[in-house]
């Protein structure tokens, strides 16, 4: 037991709270501990897909939206890496993928307060002291236990399925997660599904057509979705994305919240514009070489998912909405890129009774990403979708967030945010000529 108590402890080092790690670095007044239970940082590793890109200019980096001046910003990873002018003249405002990894992994490497290889698996309150303690173990089988004031919850998600595959044994299911891992066994077959048309579901259906002719599988990719659609990305529609509209959505009726992110399922779950170009260019180009046969089903609700009883391959049925008609579907391999979900993680249970929690058993973050009673000790990084909104996975507003954060558990703003940060308002000003006349009853 380390007798010294943190500032805050920080359980998860994704890039959420890699960023905030980075942030607090250089703050020498702030004790801070991170724990990771990988044993180094990686980022996805399942869809590290070569020519795949983040959706984020590279100024969605760990630090520089909150400080630009950050030794731990892309820019100066490129330059200690002597790569700044190759970066400055190949103009790669998208980042690969994998060298967003790359850049992590070198940040990780320079943080003092990050452990890696340290699982945790509990978390306790003592009311005299009024300290957390927080305990796990290490990738050796040690077990340690560290107090701090103040938690930060940074942990991702977990894979989604479909409703359809209730009662199947998940581990059996390949889901994107593990693509690339799972890429060979899959190719090895004669037939390959693809669940889901988000960005994730493309991008592995695009690298299966590529290869489908050297191993000679036929491939579906399949959505309930009414269209494969493209990820929306007009200036104005981005400016959704900005600390004054996740400010706007904070307040706004759960009704109209769930109805507003029920319309913007195209700006944060859509296809982007250069993968959809890509892909319509192979599936012309394939038409000639004689390939084998792919199919695009659009309307396609997954109902149920089973294993074939021969043994070999499952059996998939699907309802098309529209046409009000059932279909059955035989494949050897299926994919499902069907998002992620969050899985209010076992080691809160020592400290249900200080948690805000919503009607569903999620929790009920505050403005400011607390769930505690006071609304000052317990944060969470990236799990309000339903109260935050869009702004909430998006790794262009974490330095946002983690500005903020750093202020709550501190009480010092060290990376002032902008007061505005969108040229439209969101709520009509006082002095914008448009007079508000009265409000209605929302939802009731
Ligand atoms: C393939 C893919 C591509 C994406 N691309 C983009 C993009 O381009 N732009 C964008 O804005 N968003 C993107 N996203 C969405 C989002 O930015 C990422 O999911 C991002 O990784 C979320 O970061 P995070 O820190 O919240 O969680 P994660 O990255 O999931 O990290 C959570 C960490 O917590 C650790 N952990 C979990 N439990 C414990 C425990 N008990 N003890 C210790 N550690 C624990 C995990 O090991 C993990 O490292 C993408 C998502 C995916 C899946």
């Amino acid at each position: 037991m380390h007798e010294m108590p943190y500032d805050f402890i920080a359980i998860g080092a994704g890039p959420c709270n890699l960023g905030l790690a980075c942030l607090t670095a250089p703050l020498r007044d702030v004790r801070s501990l991170f724990l990771e239970r990988k044993a180094a940082f990686s980022w996805h590793p399942g869809m590290l897909l070569d020519g795949t890109t983040l959706q984020n200019p590279f100024l969605a980096d760990l630090v520089s939206m909150a400080d630009p001046t950050s030794p731990f910003s892309y820019l100066n990873y490129c330059k200690l890496q002597g790569r700044l002018y190759n970066y400055y003249i190949r103009e790669n405002w998208y980042l690969d993928r994998q060298e967003f990894d790359r850049y992590c992994r070198w940040a990780a490497a320079r943080l003092e307060n990050l452990r890696c290889g340290h699982e945790v698996s509990n978390i306790g309150h003592d009311a005299a002291s009024g300290l957390y303690q927080v305990v796990g173990r290490t990738a050796e089988g040690e077990s340690f236990a560290y107090l701090a004031r103040k938690l930060v919850i940074g942990i991702g998600g977990v894979p989604r399925f479909p409703d359809g595959c209730a009662g199947q044994d998940l581990s059996q299911l390949v889901h994107s997660s593990q693509y690339l891992a799972e890429r060979a066994r899959l190719q090895a077959g004669r037939s390959i599904t693809v669940i889901g048309s988000g960005q994730s579901g493309a991008e592995v259906y695009h690298d299966l057509l590529q290869a489908s002719k050297q191993h000679g599988y036929s491939l579906n990719w399949v959505t309930r979705a009414p269209r494969f659609f493209q990820m929306e990305d007009a200036k104005l529609t981005l400016e959704l994305i900005t600390p004054e509209y996740g400010d706007y959505f904070y307040d706004l009726h759960p009704t109209v919240k769930a109805e507003a992110l029920d319309d913007q399922r195209s700006i944060y779950n859509g296809i982007n514009q250069s993968l959809i170009q890509r892909l319509y260019a192979l599936l012309d180009e394939r038409r000639h070489r004689n390939a084998p046969a792919t199919r695009l089903l659009s309307c396609m609700a997954l109902e149920s998912c089973r294993r074939a009883q021969d043994g070999r391959g499952w059996e998939l049925d699907f309802r098309h909405a529209p046409l009000a008609r059932r279909y059955r579907h035989r494949t050897d391999a299926v994919v499902f890129a069907t998002g992620y979900r969050y899985q209010v993680p076992l080691f809160v249970n020592g400290i249900r009774d200080r948690i805000r929690w919503d009607q569903h058993g999620r929790y009920a973050p505050s403005r400011r990403w607390a769930v505690d009673h006071q609304n000052c000790e317990i944060f969470v990084q990236n799990v309000g979708l339903q109260s935050h909104g869009l702004t909430n996975p998006d790794l262009g507003l974490a330095c946002h967030r983690n500005s903020r954060l750093l202020a709550e558990l501190t009480g010092h703003d060290y990376y002032p945010s902008e007061t505005r940060t969108a040229f439209q308002d969101f709520v009509p000003t006082e002095d914008s000529g448009f007079v508000a006349l009265g409000r209605e009853v929302v939802g009731s």
